[in-house]
């Protein structure tokens, strides 16, 4: 029997304009229109969360709105021949969590075109602790191979290394057999990032060049990217002949300041990456490899947290300030105030 009402992390805007977030009951009829319910498991917090958490009109237009850009659990109800009740599925990406209420919630609605079956070597948890983040580093891989550069060409960097994206980007890339080079900010997660699969780690400023030289001395085969702004900049301009950088983030700024010599001098490719129109062709090609050959034999380790919603005002803060390790998983079930381990 399923629930009049559900808990939820309800975002609203005052008169002012400033986004305010709750732990709120909402009821089930007003969850939106769609073909799927789904009894969620887990979500994960993205910086995208915590950007539409805090009002971010980049993300969120219409508010009260329940973020969540990811949800994992079982289906409740379905209208649709493709998905059966009780199924174990997933949905990252599309418009959840941006202006579809999301998975910070006990139960989301989707149409039936969002929504994936739990691939085969995946359990509810291990889909979550890639989320979107998995889907991403996995298209910013597959960006690095398409453009022909094999594991014997040369290092490949990864920025924002500690974070979601960064940590399965690295482990990743090594898992595939390149030779990974993390940058961080943080010194303690240095040997975390070496467990991972990085062969070196090297710091933010190593990837910050202020120089405004068209192009620097190259050192990298290509470039994994979460940071945008002036490390987007150095890197577009310090990898080799020939060399690709895949982009994806912002979370050191929006600005591209460049030249066209990087691409007309020394043939570099720069690739964006958006995961949340990514087509079901090849989400389910990137998902299958995130199941078996790129699985990283430590993924529990990339979840360093698990958190019951009460718990996500303070996650949301130091995610947006650069804080954070690894993935958050978020257990909208567990009761507030009851102690989780990762
Ligand atoms: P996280 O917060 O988990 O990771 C970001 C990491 O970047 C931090 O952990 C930190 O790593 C580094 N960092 C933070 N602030 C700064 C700063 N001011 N300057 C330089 N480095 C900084 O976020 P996610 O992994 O969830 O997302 C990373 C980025 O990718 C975000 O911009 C997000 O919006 C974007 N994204 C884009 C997607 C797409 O489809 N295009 C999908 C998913 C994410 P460290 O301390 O190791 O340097």
């Amino acid at each position: 029997m399923l629930s009049e009402s559900f808990h939820c992390y309800l975002v609203a805007k005052d008169e002012a304009g400033k986004a305010h977030a709750q732990l709120a009951r909402r009821a089930t009829v007003d969850l939106p229109a769609g073909e799927v319910l789904i009894r969620v498991a887990y979500s994960s917090l993205n910086y995208k969360d915590a950007l539409s958490a805090t009002g971010h009109p980049g993300v969120t237009r219409k508010f009260p709105h329940i973020p969540g850009i990811d949800a994992a659990g079982v289906v409740a109800q379905s209208s649709s021949p493709m998905v059966r009740v009780g199924e174990e599925v997933f949905v990252t990406g599309f418009d959840l969590g941006q202006n579809t209420w999301g998975g910070f919630a006990e139960f989301v609605r989707v149409p039936a075109a969002w929504v994936m079956p739990l691939p085969d070597g995946l359990s509810l948890r291990e889909v979550m602790i890639y989320g979107t983040a998995g889907l991403t580093a996995g298209q910013c891989v597959e960006a690095i191979e398409r453009s022909g550069i094999a594991p014997d060409h040369g290092e490949v960097v990864v920025t924002g290394a500690s974070g979601g994206v960064g940590s399965l980007a690295v482990a990743i890339l090594a898992r595939a057999g390149y030779q990974v080079v993390a940058s961080t900010g943080k010194k303690e997660a240095r040997e975390r990032l070496t467990l991972l699969g990085a062969r070196r780690v090297v710091s933010r400023e190593d990837v910050n060049d202020t120089t405004r030289k068209p192009l620097l001395a190259p050192h990298w085969a290509a470039a994994v990217d979460t940071v945008g702004g002036n490390t987007l900049s150095t890197l577009v301009r310090s990898v080799e002949h020939e060399g690709c950088v895949a982009a994806c983030g912002l979370v050191g700024g929006t600005d591209l300041p460049l030249t066209v010599y990087p691409f007309i001098l020394r043939g570099v490719s720069l690739v964006g990456v958006d995961s949340s129109e990514c087509s079901l062709e090849a989400r389910t090609r990137i998902w299958k490899k995130l199941a078996e050959r790129w699985k990283p034999k430590h993924l529990d380790t990339i979840a360093t947290e698990d958190i019951s919603l009460d718990k996500l005002g303070g996650a949301i803060e130091r995610i947006l300030a650069g804080r954070t390790i690894g993935r958050i998983l978020v257990r909208p079930n567990v009761p507030a105030g009851e102690t989780l381990s990762a």
